[in-house]
């Protein structure tokens, strides 16, 4: 039996979505695990103990757990803090396996905080290690003006380092492999390119009027979705300024739309309160005069969430940047037409005028004119819906991991043909 190491060092598998990093690469990791420990992959999940009365190890299905590692102290770390515990991280791991006994196969590591660990690990227990960066700091700079984490240059550094010395790199979309090709230099017959998946069974289309009424949103007339962290990069600004257009244009619309923002933590309570970002998009909301059309409404669970999909007429995705853009692909599955911008991950997923519409990120206008479309045309709407789901299908999280199984067959089969050789041995992917 395969045994991988996974590392996810500040994106625990199990943690409540949609509030400070955590989204779609806890997600990714969970549903991965998930699906490779049904395969009779045994897969282990090293992630920093967050949350306090979360155990020690968690079972997230059959060969699959979660182990939490201590580093810090518990509660929420902005991530540069996170790095500057990260060779604790790596020496407590060491220590829980040691004591467990355990060996591994493959070090499989999620963004540039686990490959630093990921590194350190892979030359301890002489095995090949796998990088997923999940976003690139260098193309994250590009589309920020600051480096608001302060993280960039030693983001960078030790991303460089990750495609110059992992065995494979998994990229989630062509785009992303094109990216890592001219910014840093990787070797593309070394990048697998696999796209991320989604639940069938969570996300389905359901009766708009149900869903609607399930949610207490019934009185709105046609409703307009955003999910995801609310953060600089997900362009949400983009989107009220394009709202705010959109009625200035067509003031009838006033009195019908609604946007529902999901996401974020609004619970004072709660690990992480009403952020300066919420703040400044009230202002925005407020300088509209659109506070009667927008709701914040918080993080949900992807059960509810499914339920949001289904309500919306079009689900916005006006991101400055994605690597590939879950969000999308689960309003999709769930029937409801997209308008993503036209960078990384959704261009590849969205084919535009088919299964959603896509518009230049940074655009107001060309993002209020894609929404006025899709909520004025019915025809459009019912186009876009059909050729959303179609195109979902193909996207399933068992694909992943049957493509994640052969990649890490192809390693293990090129280290132990070069067994003894260091750095571990690199492969064709
Ligand atoms: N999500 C959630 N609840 C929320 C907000 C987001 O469960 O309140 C989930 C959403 O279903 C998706 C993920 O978080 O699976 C966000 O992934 P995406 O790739 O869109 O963005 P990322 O967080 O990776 O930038």
């Amino acid at each position: 039996m395969t045994r991988v190491a996974m590392l996810s060092v500040h994106a625990c598998p199990l943690a409540k979505l949609g509030g400070r990093d955590s989204g779609g690469m806890n997600v990714y990791v969970r549903e991965l695990a998930r699906d490779l420990g049904a395969r009779g992959i045994e897969v282990d999940v090293f992630t920093r103990w967050r949350e306090r009365y979360d155990p020690r190890i968690q079972q997230l299905g059959p060969n699959a757990r979660v182990i939490h590692v201590e580093s810090g102290p518990i509660g929420y770390w902005p991530k540069m803090a996170v790095y500057e515990h990260l060779d604790q991280f790596g020496e407590k791991l060491l220590e829980h396996v040691a004591a467990e006994g355990k060996r591994y196969d493959l070090v499989h590591a999620h963004y540039w905080l686990s490959a630093k660990v990921a590194r350190t690990l892979a030359e301890h227990w002489r095995v090949p290690r796998i990088q997923m960066f999940h976003t690139l700091g260098l193309v994250k700079r590009e589309v920020l003006d600051e480096d608001i984490d302060g993280e960039s240059d030693v983001r960078v550094a030790i991303e460089r380092e990750a495609v110059r010395e992992s065995a494979a790199i998994v990229a989630a979309s062509t785009i992303e492999l094109a990216e890592l090709r001219q910014l840093y230099r990787a070797d593309p017959s070394r990048v697998a390119v696999i796209p991320c998946g989604v639940d069938p069974e969570v996300f389905k289309p359901v009766r708009q009027a149900d869903a609607r009424e399930a949610l207490g949103r019934d009185q709105c007339e046609r409703l307009v979705l955003f999910v995801g962290r609310i953060e600089q990069i997900k362009g949400i600004d983009v989107l009220l300024r394009a709202l705010g257009l959109l009625f200035q244009r067509h003031p009838d619309l006033r009195s019908d739309v609604c946007l529902l923002v999901v996401g974020g933590a609004l619970d004072p309570g709660d690990d992480a309160p009403e952020t300066e970002k919420i703040l400044e998009l009230r202002r925005l909301v407020h300088e509209h005069r659109m506070e009667a059309n927008v709701a914040f409404v918080g993080s949900r669970d992807q059960e509810q969430l499914a339920l949001y999909y289904a309500a919306a007429d079009v689900c916005a995705v006006p991101s400055l940047t994605e690597s590939f853009g879950l969000v999308a692909l689960e309003a999709m599955a769930c029937g409801t037409p997209v308008v993503g911008t036209r960078v990384g991950g959704l261009q590849t997923l969205i084919e535009d005028g088919e299964s959603g519409l896509l518009v230049p990120a940074g655009d107001d206008t060309a993002l209020a004119e894609a929404i006025h479309a899709v909520l004025t045309d019915h025809r459009l709407r019912t186009h876009l819906s059909h050729g959303a789901r179609e195109r979902a299908e193909r996207f399933t999280w068992s694909r992943v991991g049957q493509r994640m199984t052969e990649l890490y067959d192809k390693v293990l089969a090129a280290a132990a043909g070069g067994r003894g050789a260091q750095p571990p041995d690199r492969v064709e992917v």
